[in-house]
């Protein structure tokens, strides 16, 4: 007999069984098929594990800079093994909060390879044989993996995406980075503060393009104070093979240059992970490899949903959890609750950097007439204290009304700030609400409030602004 729940998930990443999770609250019989470990890119091949190497970087990267806090510490060192050991135990202990939060909630979990056929079907394919479920609803949640820019000599042995990267037993002495975006500056922050010599090629004008300009700008100047190597505007040629490691050939306004590395790292972007997915006969429409769906996240077949990194959008870990959620409150008939137009994006590099909604040159471009806060964070007392690298947190508000459209941030903390931002602009809050609470001193959060102020009529720890003649 084939076993039928009212929702089959695929896939166990953040959006994946989040879903599955939210929809056995929400009383519904629900199972989920996953054939790597529970936890997905998130937990095992990506957030996570990142994390856990620029922390363990940043304490390293401390003791060594000590001194400026009066701090001394004779023959620091660290021991790349013990660093992937900590990051692997880390992992374990997440996923295996997940193992126990699916089971908890009553989960059917099916460990195994599963493949959409007609009639909300789910064939399984695992070690054990093949076995079919059926469910009311679908959810396909199957991620994404590295893409690999065509290259040649991408495929050379020494040329790894963050998964090799993970998966290396030794740190690299040297190492390219083939992208300067999320990946390629959070892997360059954590590498180069444990003495790797990095070089990121980037093909775009600026590193993490896709972000305010003053911020690209900041990470630039951070980037070169730690030694990264740092190519704008370079199209990568080729990778070759040398004696010692590899050679990367790229061109750099209009001139070819190479470097030398033993080790390059694609960071250039994910494909969505829909190898073997769809069953023979079945069709699905995609967009450039990526499952399309609807605003109900509901995709070309009825009663079959898509989420997270396989559609298209921003691809982050909150996104696929937010949309999980909504999809199970959709399928449970409830209203949704989480307002999925309102993304914070991240950067985990020191300081850290924290965005959501629009930046001042895309309200312009709108047609928007904004006013902008901003505040510089060197008299900040907190980050004084923490002797932190220069930071700025800017506000972007509309000028008709004082609603908060957009925010961004690079300082201490910014990670976790910018939630102030989301839940503003989700309430649709004015700077003149925002300041109605005050904040805690001394904190990195004082500098919203000063930032704040700037809009309304001067930072109260800023010098006032010259004015025009
Ligand atoms: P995934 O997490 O990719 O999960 C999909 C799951 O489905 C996998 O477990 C896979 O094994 C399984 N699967 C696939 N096909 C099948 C099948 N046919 N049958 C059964 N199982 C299947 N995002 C952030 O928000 N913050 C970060 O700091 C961050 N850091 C990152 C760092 C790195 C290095 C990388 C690579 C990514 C990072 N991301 C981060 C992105 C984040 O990991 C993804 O956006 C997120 O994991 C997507 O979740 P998902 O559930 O859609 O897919
Ligand atoms: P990305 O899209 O952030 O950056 C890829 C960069 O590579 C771009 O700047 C692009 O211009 C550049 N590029 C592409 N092809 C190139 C080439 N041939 N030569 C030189 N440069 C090239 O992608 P990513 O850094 O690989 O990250 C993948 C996904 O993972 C992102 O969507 C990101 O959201 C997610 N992620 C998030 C976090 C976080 O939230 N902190 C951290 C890591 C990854």
């Amino acid at each position: 007999m084939v076993e039928r729940y009212d929702i089959v998930v695929i896939g166990a990443g953040p959006g994946g069984y989040v879903s599955a999770i939210k929809a056995a609250k929400l009383g519904k019989s629900a199972a989920i098929i996953e054939n790597r470990r529970a936890g997905g890119t998130c937990l095992n091949r990506g957030c996570i594990p990142t994390k856990a190497m620029l922390h363990a970087a940043e304490v390293y990267r401390e003791a060594l800079e000590g001194e400026k806090f009066g701090i001394k510490v004779d023959g620091a060192s660290f021991d790349y093994s013990k660093i992937c050991e900590y990051r692997e135990s880390t992992i374990d202990q997440l996923v295996g909060g997940v193992d126990a939060l699916l089971k908890g909630n009553g989960v059917a979990v099916y460990n195994g390879t599963g493949r959409l056929m007609p009639d909300k079907t789910v064939e399984i394919e695992s070690e054990g044989g093949t076995e079919i479920i059926s469910g009311e609803n679908i959810v396909i949640a199957t991620g994404s993996v590295p893409s690999i820019p065509p290259i040649e000599g991408a495929d050379l042995e020494g040329v790894v995406t963050s998964d090799g990267l993970f998966a290396a037993e030794e740190m690299p002495a040297s190492l390219v980075i083939i992208g300067g975006g999320v990946i390629g500056t959070e892997f360059a922050e954590a590498l180069s503060a444990l003495g790797c010599k990095i070089t990121i090629i980037e093909a775009l004008s600026r590193p993490l393009a896709n972000m305010d300009k003053d911020i690209s700008q900041n990470l630039k100047m951070i980037l070169k104070k730690r030694g990264v190597d740092l190519h704008v505007s370079a199209m990568v040629n080729k990778i070759e093979k040398t004696e010692t490691g590899l050679r990367c050939i790229f061109t750099e306004k209009d001139k070819e240059q190479s470097v030398e590395a033993e080790m390059i790292l694609c960071a250039a972007g994910r494909r969505a992970n829909t190898e073997g997915l769809i069953g023979e006969g079945l069709e699905i429409a995609m967009d450039r490899g990526r499952i399309i769906v609807n605003e109900r996240l509901e995709t070309s077949i009825p009663g079959v949903y898509a989420i997270g990194d396989v559609i298209p959008g921003i691809q982050l870990a909150h996104v696929a959890e937010a949309e999980g959620v909504f999809v199970a409150e959709e399928i449970a008939g409830e209203t949704p609750s989480i307002n999925l137009g309102i993304v914070p994006s991240c950067v985990y590099t020191s300081p850290e950097i924290g965005c959501v909604g629009m930046t001042d040159a895309e309200a312009k471009e709108a047609g928007i007439d904004v006013n902008v806060g901003k505040f510089l964070m060197s008299a900040n007392g907190k980050s004084l204290i923490a002797a932190e690298e220069r930071g700025f947190i800017k506000i972007v508000a509309e000028a008709a009304t004082g609603k908060i459209l957009g925010a961004q941030m690079m300082c201490g903390r910014a990670t976790d700030m910018i939630g102030e931002f989301v839940t503003a602009i989700a309430n649709e809050m004015t700077v003149e609400d925002m300041l109605r609470g005050m904040r805690a001193h001394p904190t990195y959060n004082e500098g919203i409030g000063e930032a704040l102020e700037d809009i309304v009529g001067g930072a109260i720890h800023a010098m006032p602004k010259r004015k025009k003649h």
